[in-house]
């Protein structure tokens, strides 16, 4: 079976492998659409079960990030990586920099950032090799785009609120959060600040407790907070949570977190709003880190960033009302929305920087 067979493909510009013997780095880059400008995307590292796992995740999120960039009005296309490994294990400076390598063969057509198993440290050791990175520490931004991330979240809790209940303040509301990673971290922080009664889950329970001690939290088992009683939802942990298996047991009003592809298909976009959860597209609401990105310079300033970070919030309430409208799922409305936005398949592909 070959890449085009993937089920995940979508016209991909480009898809490209990339192996090391020496690092033992086995990487796979995929570009998905080049129309609004070069592919921007974080790089993931993660133990995938199978290489066939690994290249449907880098065409699913290399897609997301051509939505993303597009629905968020930003200069760039869509692309992502994945290094197969376990991040604790084999994350070495040799691979690293043989990942930057493999990226600086793609001669600027994709810029490589953080994501999942991937730090600033990280992205700083493949910048030795290219000058194709994203996220690095400039001027007075250190790089890490987390803290931008968790307020784009908090920023789209709010919209989903206004929208659903009709207000404005998150106080007193029962928020479960997934994954007490970077983003998490920071987003139960803006959570304490409302006063919301917070819910947190990390599969390392030590994590989770860290986290729930920083900011006046509780802990909750990580296989109980999808069925959890709670008004909003944020998956902050990986992606596919919303499935045929999880989607009944689900207590939520409201979902909206930074995982990237949390529905495991397409359909479930229409589940969720059968059942009356109102879903805050994923690509959306998680799309502050790379606004943040889109700032970073000479000529940085980070409240103008944040401010930029927070039209997020009216973002969602015109995707909320056009489905609301339509009566489709929030998911299409705002898929049809990015997509008025970008030609696909894209003309100007292969032309190279
Ligand atoms: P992270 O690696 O720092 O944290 C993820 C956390 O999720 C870890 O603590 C991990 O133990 C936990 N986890 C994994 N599986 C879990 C499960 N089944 N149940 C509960 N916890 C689980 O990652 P992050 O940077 O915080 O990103 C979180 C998510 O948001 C990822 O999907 C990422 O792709 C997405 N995202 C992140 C950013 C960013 O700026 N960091 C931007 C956009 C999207």
């Amino acid at each position: 079976m070959t890449v085009l067979d993937n089920p995940a493909f979508d016209d991909h510009e480009l898809v490209t492998y990339a192996r090391d013997p020496v690092s033992g780095l086995s990487a796979i880059l995929a570009v998905h659409n080049t129309s609004r400008g070069p592919a921007l995307g974080g790089c993931r590292m993660w133990p995938y079960a199978s290489t066939h796992a690994a290249e449907t995740d880098a065409l699913r999120l290399a897609r997301g990030m051509t939505y993303k960039a597009a629905i968020s009005g930003l200069p760039f296309g869509g692309g992502k990586s994945v290094i197969i490994g376990d991040p604790a294990e084999h994350k070495t400076s040799d691979l690293l920099r043989a990942m930057g390598r493999a990226v600086d063969a793609l001669c600027g057509r994709y810029t490589v950032a953080e994501d999942v198993g991937i730090g600033v440290a990280d992205v700083a050791q493949m910048a030795e090799c290219t000058t194709w990175v994203a996220g690095m520490p400039v001027g007075e931004s250190d790089g890490d785009p987390s803290p931008a991330t968790a307020y784009g979240v908090y920023q789209g809790m709010r919209a989903a609120v206004r929208h659903s209940l009709g207000r404005d303040e998150l106080s007193g509301l029962r928020i479960g959060v997934q994954g007490a990673g970077a983003v998490g971290d920071k987003l139960c922080a803006h959570l304490a600040d409302e006063d919301a009664d917070v819910l947190v889950a990390d599969v390392d329970a030590e994590r989770a407790r860290a986290v729930a001690a920083r900011h006046g939290a509780r802990t909750c088992p990580a296989e109980d907070i999808l069925a959890a009683e709670l008004d909003i939802l944020a998956p902050c942990a990986l992606g596919g949570v919303i499935d045929d298996v999880s989607l009944p047991r689900l207590r939520a009003r409201i979902i909206a977190g930074a995982a990237n592809n949390q529905l495991a298909a397409d359909h479930h976009g229409a589940a969720l709003r059968e059942r009356g959860i109102l879903y805050a597209p994923d690509y959306v609401v998680n799309a502050g880190g790379v606004i943040h990105i889109s700032h970073e310079g000479a000529s940085y300033d980070r409240a103008h960033a944040f401010a930029h970070v927070g039209r997020i919030h009216d973002t969602l309430l015109d995707i909320f009302a056009r489905a609301e409208r339509t009566g489709e799922p929030t998911s299409a409305a705002a898929d049809r929305l990015a997509e008025a936005r970008f030609t696909h398949p894209n003309p100007e592909a292969f032309r190279g920087p």
